[in-house]
């Protein structure tokens, strides 16, 4: 509701192909991992009169919390675009070997092709370690827009493929701030690109051991969800897209 209310915000926009335009302050909501509660989201979008990106993570598809086939291709039908989050949503998608890549990639688009019947376009990485080989791996298996984590409205383009960051939403983060993101006020979005470089350096510095604190913490919140039945919000990256002439 502050976002559908936010003063200087663009038109809610859906990308399933890189020839469409980005007009200024347009906002797009993308919904990573391919949890079961995708479709409650979906529905509260829908009542706003939007429509999302949702990408799913291809093998865990009908597993406990995660998306069925036919959910999928309900949200299609409901008019959201279906995109990829890789296959296994490896630690590091920046650091697997080559053959990986181009793998998580091809497989995870030819998989939902083959549940949706139609061409995947768009896609997103999965826990936001991006580096160019994973935009070019992913220009290669056909991909046209892809969505890193990187907070910027910056846009570029790797061998053909749009590459766009995103801004998260993330438990704690208020409906207010929600909103003045979308705006395209500075100061909000200044702070996630501080904070998200200060992580990009811890990243790197402590380098596995950061995933394995990480992932064991996620473990721990998406069990605690789980026995709610509230899916795996934990460990989904609910982001939005704000594009700014600024
Ligand atoms: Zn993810």
């Amino acid at each position: 509701e502050a976002i559908e209310k936010a003063p200087h915000r663009g038109e809610v926009l859906l990308l399933d192909r890189a020839a469409l335009e980005i007009g200024p302050n347009a906002v797009l909501f993308t919904f990573d991992d391919g949890g079961a509660s995708a479709l409650s989201t979906a529905a509260l979008l829908e009542s706003h009169g939007w429509r999302a990106h949702f990408f799913v993570t291809t093998d865990y598809i009908g597993k406990p919390a995660f998306l069925t086939v036919d959910q999928i291709r309900e949200l299609r039908a409901r008019g959201h675009v279906v995109g990829s989050h890789s296959c296994s949503h490896p630690p590091r998608i920046s650091h697997c070997s080559q053959q990986q890549l181009e793998r998580e990639w091809r497989e995870s688009a030819r998989a939902l092709s083959e549940i949706l019947g139609t061409k995947i376009r768009v896609a997103s990485v999965p826990g936001g370690y991006y580096l160019k080989r994973v935009a070019e791996a992913a220009a290669a298996a056909g991909i046209e827009v892809l969505f890193n984590s990187e907070p910027t409205s910056r846009v570029e383009r790797v061998n053909g493929c749009l590459v766009l960051g995103r801004y998260s939403i993330r438990q704690g983060v208020s409906a207010e701030a929600a909103a003045r993101i979308a705006s395209g006020d500075w100061p909000p979005r200044l702070r996630q690109y501080v904070f998200w470089n200060s992580k990009k350096i811890a990243k790197h510095l402590a380098g596995s051991y950061y995933i394995a604190l990480r992932k064991s913490v996620l473990n721990k919140i998406a069990c605690k969800l789980s026995r709610r039945g509230l899916g795996d919000d934990a460990c989904s990256d609910a982001q939005f897209r704000s594009s700014s002439s600024k």
